[in-house]
């Protein structure tokens, strides 16, 4: 392979050195052929996920990255001024998309202004003769905004760093190393001046600066495309957890949360009360005032109950208009305080007032020995529930209780005080 125009299109034979040795037309091929591939592989996952517009935005810089290569190892057929020019301006151009891809990714607006500000100010040097004619002063500039936009792309994954994306922290760190090699091309500009001269990697810092810059062109689109499937998927998985309606846990949600919670409590000894909520003669409501009416008065109920949750509480859409809310360290006195509470707040919001008045019963269970699981529990609220209703609606009944463990006595003495009084009415 002939050795590149590069910066002076000097020639050098290879000599053999005690570490490795690739002569730079190798290097630029391969450097091609490796940004076209994950280019290429970019567009096909954007292909498959229209949603994410950053693997566009890679799959392009990568492109630019492969022409800029590939303008670098041309060797004659274009003026050399052009083609240093040129290839530079690509790639300035290829890290500017590569870290609008990254804004992007994370929801941030993306200016392409800024993007091709690197490649704008790289032209604008080049048009000084002082600076063009100087390889050492190219390798410098080029360098300095690579390693920004290299920066800027390392900060946005590090910004961004609450989201639950395993994958962020191997690219993170790749994006980080690859900036701070590009700094480091600064200081040892005279040895990247040294090698465009020979042909080859002059030095075993230029070989390993060439070794790293490969092997970030083929590791940093699989990182890409696998950050971009792993949000797909955690996506996915919190939609399948999440009512469309109302934003909170849905029954499936509420089943694999809860479980695990109220165990974890009774194994504690702690008290943990379940309170299930059914909104009064809601069909009635739906009828007279609308579906989309209807839905409203779901969102105003699912707000006041969100607002009044304490950390460690769990509540939840069972299915239509049925809520579950799992009061953990709660005793029935203060469960049945809660549902009260709640059962007022929802009747003097008047949600559709005055077509139509909204309320709601609720079926208040203590966590004990004979109820111990998740379902057993709601099976209690919900006969509870079944006895607000037949007593006439808009009130909290308690369920009859029996605990036998001691750390529940004094729940089971208030619900069964409570229990011998008729259900609270509204
Ligand atoms: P009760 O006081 O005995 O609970 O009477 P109800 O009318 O509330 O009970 P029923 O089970 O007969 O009716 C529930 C209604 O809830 C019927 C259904 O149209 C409505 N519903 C279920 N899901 C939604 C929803 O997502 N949006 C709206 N607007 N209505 C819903
Ligand atoms: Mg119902
Ligand atoms: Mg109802």
């Amino acid at each position: 392979m002939d050795p590149p125009a590069g910066a002076s299109g000097n020639a050098v034979p290879i000599v053999a050195t005690s570490h490795f040795v690739i002569d730079l037309p190798t290097l630029f091929a391969v450097t091609v052929f490796l940004s076209a591939t994950g280019g290429l592989l970019l567009l096909f996952s954007w292909m498959q996920n229209r949603n994410t517009p950053a693997l566009a935005l890679w799959g392009i810089g990568y492109l630019f990255s492969a022409a800029g290569a590939a303008l670098l190892a041309t060797h004659g057929l274009i003026p050399e001024p052009l083609q240093v020019c040129g290839a530079n301006a690509l790639v300035c151009g290829a890290y500017g998309l590569m870290w609008s891809g990254a804004r992007s990714f994370e929801g941030r607006r993306v200016r392409m202004s800024l993007v091709a500000a690197g490649a704008a100010i790289w032209v604008a040097a080049f048009q000084f003769e002082s600076f063009s004619a100087s390889v050492q002063a190219r390798v410098m500039l080029v360098s300095a905004i690579l390693a920004a936009y290299a920066l800027l792309g390392a900060w946005e994954l590090w910004h961004a760093r609450d989201r639950s994306l395993i994958s962020r922290w191997p690219t993170l760190m790749l994006v980080a190393v690859h900036a701070g090699f590009l700094l480091a091309r600064i200081p040892y500009a005279d040895t990247l001046t040294a090698s465009l001269a020979a042909g080859r990697p002059h030095g075993l810092i230029a070989s390993i600066m060439a070794f790293e810059m490969l092997f970030t062109v083929f590791c940093i689109p699989f990182l890409r495309v696998a950050m971009s499937k792993e949000r797909a998927e955690l996506e996915q998985r919190k939609a399948a957890l999440t009512d469309a309606l109302t934003g909170i846990a849905n029954r499936r949600a509420f089943f694999d949360l809860g479980g695990p919670l109220l165990e974890r409590t009774v194994a504690d000894r702690r008290p943990a009360a379940l309170l299930l909520f059914d909104l009064d003669h809601f069909k009635e409501v739906n009828d007279t005032a609308g579906h989309q009416a209807g839905d409203r008065v779901l969102m105003a109920f699912t707000e006041l109950v969100t607002a009044s949750l304490r950390p460690g509480d769990l509540f939840g859409r069972l299915g239509g208009e049925e809520f579950a809310y799992l009061h953990v360290d709660a005793t029935m006195a203060e469960a049945l305080q809660t549902a009260e509470r709640l059962r007022r707040a929802f009747e003097a919001m008047r949600v559709l007032d005055p077509i139509a008045n909204a309320t709601v019963s609720v079926g208040v269970a203590m966590a004990s020995d004979a109820s111990r699981t998740l379902s057993a529990l709601l099976a209690s609220a919900d006969r509870a529930l079944y006895r607000a209703k037949a007593d006439g609606r808009n009130r909290v009944a308690p369920a009859p209780l029996v605990l036998i463990d001691t750390g529940g006595r004094e729940a089971a003495r208030q619900a069964m005080d409570i229990d011998r009084s008729p259900a609270m009415a509204g």
